[in-house]
């Protein structure tokens, strides 16, 4: 009988422990922010990393979009060199 009321209270003192491993926050994916820079001359549209964002600067042709869908509303086609939104 003592043995078995030992079990018995091994596992309730155990229980809350991973009850709470249950209860840790799960990490959640970072949302996809893209910035996209759009050229009023060509009506392309880059990532910010793109080689060509530098020339649209010089040109100050710039056009910051928040989104792919945001460019595409305004009438620019994707580079074909970083091809954004893929
Ligand atoms: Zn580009």
């Amino acid at each position: 009988m003592r043995k078995l009321s030992f079990v018995v209270l091994a596992c309730l003192m155990a229980a809350p422990l991973s009850a709470r491993r249950n209860d840790a926050p799960k990490a959640e994916p970072e949302t996809k922010a893209q910035v996209i820079v759009g050229c009023k001359e060509t009506k392309l549209y880059h990532r910010a990393n793109c080689k060509w964002v530098k020339e649209i600067d010089k040109a100050h042709t710039r056009v910051d979009f928040k989104s792919v869908a945001e460019a595409k509303k305004a009438g620019m086609k994707p580079c074909e060199d970083c091809k954004p939104g893929e």
